[in-house]
């Protein structure tokens, strides 16, 4: 956490006041790198205890502070979004598993860097990614989103079968996934995550039953809209079956 978080002037800037209930104070408990490109963090806070939460939902990890005269004048420099995985309200925890892509930002450097003991301040839970009732569910994604729906996965309370499309670059860094009935991969090969031809490809080979399921869609911006677009058009799925989050887009900051 930077200097920028703490050491705000309560008395001269109102906002912290006003935001006070939506965001919270915790502590980094643990951090594993889980595979060479996914880190767990696991975060402590007592406020965990009080607060609602649904599988899928993210926080807002606060990088920077928001509310401070650096964050007005940088909002896109602010907070960046992370889906909780093994949230317990009894143990006033919960975890972050973040996907160590290559590139830059500001959210990739504090999965990187941050340690046990680092003060953490976090937004949420929030969100309505999370998943519905349905004759089967059908989870389509890259390496950020495979993160994502593992804690949704996990918490299906229904019998219905779930399938997944997942994407990563190669075999040998596929994210591994638990409770998927009908598990297929799509690698890109050194190719693009943007309007992933992998992915489209791999989907329009995919068997499916021939009835719409439930489907949630996320991970790099284009590729959503891409794979949205053959579930409607190529399947004839009604969009109402279709729930979609955009995670990150290639020139876009922090989306949320
Ligand atoms: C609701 C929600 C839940 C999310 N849950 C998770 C999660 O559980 N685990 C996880 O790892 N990520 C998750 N993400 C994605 C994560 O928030 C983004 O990757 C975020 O952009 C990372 O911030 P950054 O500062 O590293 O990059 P930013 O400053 O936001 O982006 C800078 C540039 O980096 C590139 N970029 C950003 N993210 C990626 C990426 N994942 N892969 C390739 N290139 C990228 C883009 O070109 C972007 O323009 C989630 C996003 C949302 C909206």
């Amino acid at each position: 956490m930077t200097s920028r978080t703490s050491g705000r002037r309560m008395s001269l800037n109102p906002l912290p006041r006003l935001f006070a209930g939506h965001y919270a104070e915790g502590v980094v408990e643990e951090t594993v790198l889980e595979t060479s490109s996914v880190r767990r963090i696991r975060i402590v806070s007592p406020t965990v205890k009080t607060l609602a939460y649904r599988p899928g939902q993210h926080v807002r990890i606060q990088i920077n502070d928001p509310l401070s005269l650096y964050g007005l004048l940088r909002p896109g420099e602010t907070l960046r979004s992370y889906t909780i995985c093994n949230f317990s309200r009894e143990e006033g925890a919960f975890e972050l598993r973040i996907h160590l892509y290559p590139g830059e930002g500001i959210g990739l450097r504090w999965a990187t860097s941050v340690s046990a003991g680092d003060p953490v301040v976090f937004w949420g839970p929030q969100g309505d990614f999370v998943t519905r009732p349905g004759p089967y569910h059908l989870f389509l994604g890259e390496e950020s989103a495979t993160l994502a729906f593992q804690p949704m996965i996990e918490t299906l309370d229904d019998a219905a079968p779930v399938y997944a499309l997942l994407e990563s670059d190669h075999e040998t860094d596929a994210i591994p996934i638990d409770g998927v009935s009908h598990l297929q991969r799509a690698f890109r090969c050194g190719a693009s995550a943007v309007a992933s031809q992998a992915m489209l490809d791999a989907l329009s080979a995919m068997e499916l039953p021939d009835r719409p399921g439930r489907a949630y869609i996320a991970g790099e911006a284009r590729t959503c809209q891409l794979v949205r677009r053959h579930l409607i058009n190529q399947r004839g799925w009604p969009r109402t079956a279709i729930k979609i989050k955009p995670f990150w887009a290639v020139g876009r900051r922090g989306l949320h």
